[in-house]
């Protein structure tokens, strides 16, 4: 299904869309409130860029850097060239251990790599222990944020899913008694897991650490209480030195949700005495992109969300409506050089305004990407042939002022005088939701002309 079909389905409650929308632009204005407290932010921004592009451009040197000195940690370190290798690597780990129960704090790399259901379909438990994360789990639904995973959830959805899979009261979405519930139930969870699975924010190279962020404290908590530890990362996840934390831990909480530092920022350098500690680093599909000179800076990103909080067309269709793991602009950038045919529409989920470039904190210029896959996908995929007339049309149109000039009258006195149902029809889908401006008399041109001649 396309991008618009699946957003029309969103769509259908229009009080749920306007409290996303708003919900959404709320922690984009936190993100600016907090991103302007920081002198130098720009700076801040160049650095994270610059400190990225050095490491897709060491890639081989670095992941081989932070390989060996986690190795000297006692770090059992494992490579997947894909989803499957992955999660094959994760249930071998698994069945060494014995293990039945685990618990997952939020990765988006195992997302991609489809574990939960890979690992139930063996009878192992997985429980989602990031809340957003759980109640999607529980809700049976990808998340629809990378940061915010259940953002398209009220609060009072969450009260009938709470009482349907936790047995708990009806509280009319009582945020504190619902979260106090969830507490309990994950802490159960704790108790019993075998293992714990963590997603990576950074991998140090020149230590061989991991550094995972968290609000909740859940991956310290399924660490500290697990036989062993399985941390998944990307390859793109590397940078090469501590110091270089300083410059993305500030710049990725602000971005994310306006806090100054994420609640926990959680270092993994070694395991607990009589434990075991495991590092999987995932390539699946990352060194072809790396390869598309056009789209590789897409790799610069530490998944803050931004982009998402900021985009018109995210806020007011959903991140479901995107179908790929990475949902909103980035995931735009990203799904194509996974499969071009089923992704084909994302790039068109866009205004192209740019305001995603703005606000990305390692300064990817996500909208001219989006260009460019555009420009890819018209040549590769076929259109429908109505888009092809109408831009032919309006390429012929534009090139010729007079013709130009004429079609804009055309359109004014059309306007004007028409009934309006020909106006607002099946073919008219932008008139489905919204009222065309108000008609000027002259284009603008005219009006200009006119202006100074009347002084
Ligand atoms: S592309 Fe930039 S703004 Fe979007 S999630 Fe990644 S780092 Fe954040």
């Amino acid at each position: 299904m396309k991008h618009s079909e699946k957003a029309e389905i969103f769509n259908k409650d229009e009080a749920k869309v306007n409290w996303h929308d708003k919900a959404l632009w709320y922690v984009r204005e936190k993100r600016d409130n907090s991103a302007h407290k920081v002198k130098g932010w720009e700076y801040l921004r160049e650095l994270g860029s610059g400190i990225k592009a050095n490491v897709l451009s060491n890639l081989d040197e670095y992941l081989i850097q932070f390989e060996s000195n986690a190795k000297k940690n006692g770090i059992h370190v494992h490579w997947a060239s894909n989803a499957e290798e992955h999660n094959e690597i994760v249930n071998s780990i698994l069945v060494k251990h014995n293990a039945k129960k685990v618990v997952k704090s939020k990765s988006m790399l195992t997302e991609e790599c489809h574990l939960n259901p890979y690992l139930e379909k063996k009878g192992i438990e997985v429980i989602d222990t990031d809340l957003g994360e759980r109640i999607v789990q529980l809700a049976k639904e990808p998340p629809s944020h990378i940061v915010l995973p259940a953002i398209h959830k009220t609060k009072e959805e969450v009260d009938v899913l709470f009482q349907e899979h936790l047995g708990t009261k009806p509280s009319q979405g009582n945020p504190e008694y619902l979260v106090s519930e969830a507490r309990k139930h994950l802490r159960n969870k704790f108790l019993k897991a075998d293992v714990a699975i963590t997603g990576v924010n950074f991998a140090v190279a020149d230590t061989g650490g991991v550094v995972v962020c968290t609000n909740e404290g859940n991956a310290d908590m399924g660490v500290h209480l697990a036989k062993a530890h399985i941390a998944c990362m990307g390859i793109e996840k590397i940078i090469p030195q501590e110091k270089h934390l300083g410059v993305f831990l500030r710049l990725l909480a602000r971005s994310a949700t306006g806090q100054p530092i994420t609640t926990y920022s959680s270092h993994f350098n070694k395991a607990e005495e009589g434990k075991e500690m495991h590092i999987i680093i995932v390539d699946n599909g990352r060194t072809e992109q790396l390869s598309r000179e056009d789209f590789r800076a897409s790799l610069h990103c530490i998944r803050c969300g931004a982009c998402m909080n900021t985009c018109p067309i995210y806020r007011r269709s959903g991140g479901h409506s995107y179908d790929y793991t990475i949902p909103g602009p980035i995931g735009s950038i990203l799904s194509p050089g996974k499969d071009l045919k089923k992704y084909s529409s994302l790039p068109f989920a866009s205004t192209l305004c740019g305001s995603c470039s703005n606000v990305c904190p390692v300064k990817i210029n996500i909208h001219e990407q989006l260009y460019k896959w555009r420009q890819v996908i018209v040549k590769e995929e076929k259109q429908p042939i109505i888009k092809k007339a109408i831009l032919k049309t309006a390429g012929v149109v534009l090139s010729k002022p007079g013709l130009y000039d004429f079609a804009g009258k055309s359109a004014r006195f059309a306007l004007k005088n028409f009934p309006k149902f020909m106006i607002y029809n099946k073919l008219n889908a932008w008139g489905k939701a919204r009222d065309l401006p108000e008609v000027k008399n002259d284009n603008f041109d005219e009006w200009f002309k006119k202006r100074n001649k009347d002084g």
